[in-house]
């Protein structure tokens, strides 16, 4: 870290800061500009470094303390890791090829679940999805079918050969979801659930990791920190919208934060547009933006009967318009030099 003294400092006072940093073993390289004295502090240990440059920053005239490295290393270029491509099944989020994950929002009945999937593979999606565990705003709406909601997820697998991911919202059922699925979601609102993440850290199965719905870029790459930090490094982000002044859709897609993530880690990110609008009808144009920006994959409301689902109606594709989709998403993949 860099410790910026004001530029009444005083000689006396740029000493206190050196003897803090001697106490805790640091090293230090006092640099005397101009305007400016700074201070480098040498072998600053992880665990401490962010109280260190906090209690530093209450010293007299010491106007800031810049962290140089990144607080998410494992996650970070910056220790120069190229893309290692994160796989689901057969499916590879960050090569050249693009990954689709498609299927209903809940998983509601065995029927249900086998249209959905076939017609989703028939189309090209390489992973399914679909929620036993959901995460509803109301207590009273379908809170998903559970364990049996998993078993039938394991039936459609059998059934069609696709490898499924769905979410886990509590420590609880990391382990069952880890053995079953072939890839486990944190959703947004658990995305800052620490103790979950450091759960889902602990298995080796891929981590889909939603933005918080108010999370800024560095919250997010520090939660998937805390997933890596737990011995996980198959972690692919999805960016699904966060919550701005615009009611007229249901989130607000962040494409930006899409393109800088996948500048600033090597992890893959994907985008979820049927979250990001709430509404059917907008998501073939933001997946297509998202592809054209670079996204890794997609992963995309599909239900065989939206005027009966159970949740996210609105926003859901039916089977026909997820196939023409598919057909645009493979041109613009095309044209930007990816494939699907
Ligand atoms: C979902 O993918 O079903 C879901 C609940 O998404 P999010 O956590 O992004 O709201
Ligand atoms: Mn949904």
């Amino acid at each position: 870290m860099i410790i910026v003294m004001a530029p009444a400092a005083t000689e006396d006072q740029i000493q206190e800061v050196i003897a803090r940093l001697d106490q805790r073993g640091y090293g230090h390289h006092v640099s005397r500009g101009v305007e400016r004295i700074v201070i480098g502090a040498i072998g600053a240990h992880e665990s401490e470094k962010e109280a260190v440059a906090e209690q530093l920053s209450t010293l007299p005239m010491v106007e800031r303390v810049v962290p140089i490295l990144r607080p998410y290393k494992l996650v970070s270029h910056e220790v120069d890791r190229t893309p290692v491509p994160v796989r689901i099944g057969d499916a590879a989020f960050r090569g050249n090829e693009l990954s689709i994950i498609a299927g209903p929002c809940a998983v509601e009945n065995r029927e249900q679940l086998l249209q959905a999937a076939k017609a989703v593979k028939e189309a090209g999606a390489t992973v399914f999805r679909g929620g036993a565990f959901k995460p509803r705003t109301s207590p009273y709406s379908f809170q998903g079918l559970g364990e049996e909601g998993i078993d039938l997820l394991v039936e459609t697998r059998e059934a069609t050969g696709l490898p499924f991911v769905t979410e886990v919202m509590d420590v609880r059922q990391v382990e069952l979801v880890a053995e079953k699925a072939d890839g486990l979601q944190i959703g947004t609102r658990n995305m800052a659930n620490f103790d979950l993440l450091k759960e889902v850290g602990k298995v080796s199965k891929p981590v889909i990791l939603k933005r918080g719905l108010a999370a800024t870029g560095q919250e997010w790459l520090r939660a998937a920190e805390y997933i890596a930090s737990s011995g996980n490094l198959n972690i692919i982000l999805c960016e699904r919208g966060i919550r701005t002044f615009e009611t007229e859709t249901r989130n607000t897609l962040d494409l930006s934060i899409m393109a800088w993530a996948r500048q600033e880690t090597h992890l893959p990110v994907i985008v979820d547009p049927s979250h990001a609008t709430g509404q059917h009808q907008l998501v073939p144009p933001m997946a297509l933006a998202a592809v054209a920006a670079g996204a890794d994959g997609l992963m995309i409301e599909v239900h065989p009967h939206p005027d009966r689902a159970l949740s996210d109606g609105p926003q859901s594709l039916t089977p026909k318009k997820f196939k023409r989709l598919m057909e645009d998403v493979r041109r613009v993949a095309e044209a930007v030099g990816r494939s699907l």
